[in-house]
């Protein structure tokens, strides 16, 4: 068996996060809505009906462009992308085939050790990117299909790479970044459970040391990242069985299908190629064409993208992990700039990457059911106050995920008021000195220990409620 080296490609739908979908007035964000309510002549492709380019959605396209360093190629127009099934009411895709919106760009991207640190850093390199709108969808139930044209007319973008990754793992790595990328830029929600962000592999074999690609699985339609490593996992070990009993790579291209349940890929059909089609430009659509002033424009409002907000973060003293919860997490970014505002970066990152992420990963919620930035900030304001001390707002924070209450409300329900009142603390300073005579006399033989022990007995009987500065004070004066 010859040393072999697999070859893995990318091509990733992502739908663009629009008001309105490609080319017609109708909601963009059909997701749970009765069938066939988000749909009109256009996107439903009636004779006489003519589309129109949302506008919203090129920009988006764009600035996704410029995020994986792409070139935008100032004139590319649509095609029409032919083929016949039920799910295309049309009876064709709008597409764009030969002159791509944009090419040649590439992602960069980190591959983690176990503990979560870089391990190394790739490139995958971007072939084109291309904007095209999505066909509806279909459910078969027994001997009948049922159709739901919401979908139809979706915008999206679809990403295509060099065959540049190497592993199942560098093809999730990658795909990740990119998904962290597509967000940043607003360019997609890329909410996976929505099937907003989908995915197509191409694996190969070759021998290592060879440069030619041989031919390619490629495997459809892949919504989630488990399921293209699982995908990947399975069908490199078919191809790399394949290769042992064939003694080489497939004859030709093979599209296969991902049968999630059962762990494999099924055979759907030999790969069609582009003369399968019949491309041709769309005659409906005027071809787009671009001032370069328009693009720079757009270029200089691009916001932060995710490797440097990740260098930033780490910079703040986090490490590799916690930059990455904060950067795919946007509820947990605003709340840890919120805080950091207020205090310092590791208070924030103490508040919301320790306590808040340990507090809801006990109770089982999700960050989305726990508190938001201004319920966080108004539990910092009780902290630095004085109402609690640091160590009860632990516990407000826990009561806070447990309950959905605020943190004032807890705090006037349990009574957890720190006490600071001079009177109030001296009663039971008093009480603690009575209490406590071998630690008074050990502290005024000189240790300075003993005195922690009184302070830590007034903390116990006040249920941690009393100021510990102000009993510390009132103790030394006393003793
Ligand atoms: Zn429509």
């Amino acid at each position: 068996m010859p040393d072999l080296e697999v070859i893995i490609g990318l091509e990733v739908h992502a739908q663009m996060s629009t008001k309105t979908k490609m080319f017609c007035g109708c909601d963009n964000d059909a997701f749970g809505k009765a069938p066939n309510t988000t749909v009109c002549p256009i996107c439903m492709g009636h004779p006489g009906t003519l589309p129109a380019v949302n506008a919203t959605a090129i920009e988006k396209a764009i600035k996704a462009s410029l995020a994986i360093n792409c070139s935008i190629n100032l004139s590319n127009h649509f095609d029409r992308k032919h083929y016949f099934y039920p799910d295309l009411p049309m009876g064709f895709q709008i597409s764009q085939y030969d002159f791509p919106l944009s090419s040649n760009g590439s992602v960069t991207y980190d591959i983690f050790d176990a503990s979560g640190n870089i391990e190394e850093s790739k490139v995958c390199g971007i072939t084109r990117l291309h904007m095209e709108n999505d066909a509806g969808k279909l459910t078969h139930k027994g001997s009948t299909t049922l159709c739901d044209y919401n979908r139809a007319g979706t915008p999206l973008m679809e990403i295509v790479t060099e065959p540049d990754l190497r592993s199942a793992d560098e093809a999730v790595a990658f795909a990740q970044e990119l998904r962290r990328i597509l967000i940043a830029v607003q360019a997609s929600e890329a909410d996976m459970f929505k099937g907003m962000m989908r995915f197509d592999a191409s694996i190969s074999l070759r021998e290592k040391g060879t440069e030619k690609l041989n031919p390619r699985s490629e495997i459809k339609n892949l919504n989630s990242f488990k399921s293209l490593e699982r995908a990947l996992q399975y069908e490199e070990k078919r191809l790399r069985k394949h290769w042992d009993e064939d003694g080489g790579p497939l004859k030709g291209d093979i599209t296969v299908g991902w049968l999630d349940d059962d762990g494999r890929t099924k055979m759907l059909r030999d790969k069609e190629t582009a003369d399968d089609y019949r491309y041709f430009p769309e005659p409906d659509i005027p071809p787009l064409e671009f001032e370069k002033s328009y693009i720079e424009e757009l270029r200089a409002g691009m916001p932060t993208l995710p490797r440097e907000l990740k260098e930033k973060y780490i910079n703040l003293g986090l490490d590799e992990k916690q930059a990455l919860q904060l950067i795919d997490q946007s509820t947990l970014q605003i709340m840890f700039e919120a805080i950091r505002a207020k205090t310092d970066a590791k208070r924030a990152s103490s508040m919301v990457l320790t306590q808040l992420l340990g507090f809801l990963n006990a109770a089982e919620k999700e960050v989305a059911e726990g508190p938001d930035a201004d319920a966080m900030l108004e539990l910092v304001d009780k902290i630095d106050d004085g109402t609690i001390s640091s160590n009860a707002g632990k516990d407000v924070l826990q009561k806070m995920v447990e309950t959905g209450k605020n943190a004032s409300t807890i705090i006037k329900e349990e009574g957890m008021q720190q006490i600071s009142d001079d009177s109030a603390i001296e009663s039971m300073v008093d009480a603690a000195i009575a209490a406590n005579p071998k630690a008074v006399e050990d502290y005024k033989g000189g240790n300075e220990k003993a005195l922690a022990a009184i302070v830590g007995f007034v903390m116990r009987e006040s249920k941690g409620q009393a100021d510990p500065v102000v009993v510390n004070k009132i103790l030394r004066s006393k003793i």
